[in-house]
């Protein structure tokens, strides 16, 4: 005889589902061809962890439930309406909600149970609340220094992270001593307030340079905090959902890291991300080699194998479009045209490839870094567009450079080099870059947009033979 189906086999069961979809979506996402799938499985596993969820026997009122459902939608629609280059501190801001949504959990929770919280409970509950409080703050302070309302500058003085780290070890100590006493519950304020504090100066004395890497890192306290909450809700999928989160947020920080040839310590204590105002003016004397839209047109239409290297600026500028018209322009005249994608271009990784893929350029044109290296030396001419430190010949050569060691694409090693971007300013990371100086780079100063634009046009127009 089949059992008959309860309300809450089919919680259950809807739990169950998303669980699985969750990790095939983190599985999926991980590659261009399979991205979009993995995107809307994860929506899919979001819709049945939520519909479980309301369908829970223990709701007694809705009301409120409704008015949280219209208030976040109110501020999600405009959130997920942003430009591609605000993505970095929206998804910020998502985490500053989500730890602030766990840390108000856990508190109410604890205010339910107090004072008999068996210690189990207790230890989850301060990290639940901790990891919470630390991430709403820090998740804030990051999102303000991405979107320039914050000073980018580290902010650092003698003896901060003693001051900083001291400041965590309070908060921990405080939740040793609830859980040994949770009838002190005067301490749990405390504790949420120390924390909270903490995620700001963890934040502070951190560069703009490196914040993509410090989201991707609160993203995995976001995601412990909530697997931790899993524990005193008794959740099953908030366990799973979580530990995923703060799993591949931590593989995420890991993977940037490295593409930046940092260590963990050095983003989190470094000041990385000073801008040595300096370099601009010191260099500006130098001799350069500048190029016409049309000039750029001609090399390109005479090259046989042509390489572009997008960055941050193409993003800024918006000129993926332009950029798959020059694609087109270059493959109908049989040129062959690869594209050059360093993990950490733009300001969040996989940037290069979803503005790619949204002007339609084939995946199977896009190469990552250890792929095109190889390549560059049989190439005719790199086309460089916005892009800055990636291609900085300095993380090769030159041992007092912030970005040495850093694995970058090896440009210089084409026969000519044409790079697009407005000025001589330095890119993100504040340093000059020699590859400009060199006899094979012309530079082709202005808006990305504009002048791939100009370019196409010029290659378009006639005047320069197929
Ligand atoms: P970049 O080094 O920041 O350089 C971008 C260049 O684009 C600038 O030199 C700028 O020069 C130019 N630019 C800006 N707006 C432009 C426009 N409208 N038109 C044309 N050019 C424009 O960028 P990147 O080479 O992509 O390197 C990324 C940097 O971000 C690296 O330092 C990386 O370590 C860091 N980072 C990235 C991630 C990530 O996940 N992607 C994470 C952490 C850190 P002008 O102002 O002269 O135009």
């Amino acid at each position: 005889m089949i059992p008959s189906l309860t309300a809450d086999h089919v919680v259950q069961l809807a739990y169950l589902i998303a669980t699985a979809l969750f990790i095939l979506s983190l599985k999926w996402l991980s590659a261009p061809p399979t991205a979009r799938r993995g995107v809307l499985a994860a929506e899919l596993g979001m819709a049945l962890a939520i519909g479980g969820t309301l369908l829970d026997r223990r709701i007694v009122d809705y009301r409120w439930i409704a008015i949280g459902l219209v208030l976040g939608s109110l501020l999600g629609v405009p959130l997920g309406l942003v430009r591609m280059t605000a993505v970095p501190q929206r998804t910020a801001l998502s985490h500053a909600f989500g730890a602030l949504c766990v840390t108000l959990v856990g508190s109410a929770e604890f205010y339910l149970r107090t004072p008999a919280v068996p210690r189990f409970m207790m230890s989850a509950l301060s990290m639940e609340v901790i990891l919470g409080s630390l991430t709403f703050t820090g998740s804030l302070m990051a999102a303000g220094k991405l979107q320039e309302l914050l000073p980018q500058q580290p902010i650092t003085y003698k003896g901060q992270n003693i001051v900083t780290l001291l400041v965590l070890a309070v908060a921990m100590g405080i939740a040793v001593r609830l859980v040994l006493h949770p009838e002190h519950a005067g301490l749990f304020p405390l504790m949420i307030v120390i924390s909270l504090v903490f995620g700001v100066m963890m934040v502070v004395p951190i560069g703009g340079a490196d914040m993509p890497t410090v989201i991707s890192l609160l993203n995995s306290y976001a995601g412990l905090s909530a697997a931790a909450m899993g524990f005193v809700l008794d959740s099953k999928l908030l366990i799973i959902a979580g530990a995923l989160d703060g799993s591949s947020g931590f593989i995420l920080s890991v993977i940037m890291a490295r593409a930046m040839n940092r260590s963990f310590t050095n983003v989190l204590f470094g000041a990385f991300g000073k801008v040595q105002l300096s370099a601009e003016t010191a260099h500006e004397a130098r001799p350069l080699r500048t190029a016409t839209a049309d000039e750029a047109a001609a090399l390109l239409a005479a090259a046989s194998k042509v390489v572009v290297v997008p960055g941050y600026g193409m993003a800024v500028a918006q000129a993926q479009h332009k950029v798959r018209e020059l694609y087109d322009a270059l493959t109908r005249r049989g040129v062959d045209v690869k594209f050059g994608i360093h993990p950490v271009a733009g300001r969040m990784p996989g940037q290069m490839n979803v503005l790619l893929a949204e002007a339609d350029i084939p995946y199977e044109g896009l190469f990552d870094l250890d792929a095109i290296n190889p390549e560059l030396t049989q190439t005719d001419v790199v086309l460089i567009i916005g892009a800055n430190d990636v291609t900085n010949p300095a993380a090769r050569t030159d041992a007092s450079s912030p970005i040495y060691g850093m694995p970058i694409l090896d440009v210089d090693r084409a026969r000519t080099v044409i790079v697009i971007k407005r000025s001589m300013s330095p890119g993100f990371a504040g340093i000059d870059n020699e590859l400009y100086y060199l006899d094979k780079t012309l530079m082709l100063f202005g808006d990305a947009k504009t002048v791939v634009a100009d370019v196409v046009k010029a290659l378009n127009g006639g005047h320069l033979s197929a």
